[in-house]
């Protein structure tokens, strides 16, 4: 009977462990217009562009095999990933894969792309700097000949 007991205990505390972990941290706010990104993306806005900041603050959720369309930030961007496993790639550059807890800095003018990968979502927090110099310059989609499968 102890046994049993202890085997109850153990599963209710991994179930609650794993909920925990898919809870999100921030809310997921609007679609992500089809004009800008590939697949099911979620925008919310966490702290809006103003004149004394000149910075504003968004958690993207990208669905498995979502993206960003190419873009450049005029001022540059800050991205904390937050959940999940994606994908970012600079112009001319290999694909990297992103994971939970790293930080990619995207240099101010430099053409590139961020999203989720084929098999998991990703959610990053975007931080957009000095956006008085401009926020961002959306160009083409990235294609499926692009898009690394796996
Ligand atoms: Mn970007």
């Amino acid at each position: 009977m102890k046994k049993l007991i202890l085997i109850i205990a153990c599963l209710a505390g991994s179930f609650q462990n794993g909920f925990a972990q898919s809870q999100a941290i921030f809310p997921e706010g609007e679609r992500g217009s089809a004009q800008n990104f590939t697949g099911t993306v979620w925008v919310h806005v966490l702290v809006p562009n103003d004149s004394t900041f000149n910075c504003s603050v968004g958690n993207v959720t990208f669905e498995p095999g979502a993206r960003s369309f190419w873009h450049t930030h005029q001022a540059g961007q800050i991205l904390l990933v937050t959940d999940g496993t994606g994908y970012t790639q600079e112009k001319g550059k290999p694909v990297k894969t992103i994971h939970k807890g790293d930080v990619i800095i995207c240099k101010p003018g430099v053409e590139h792309w961020h999203g989720a990968a084929p098999g998991s979502a990703m959610t990053h927090i975007s931080i957009n700097t000095n956006t008085q110099n401009g926020v961002v310059t959306w160009l083409q989609s990235v294609t499926d000949q692009d898009y690394p499968k796996q």
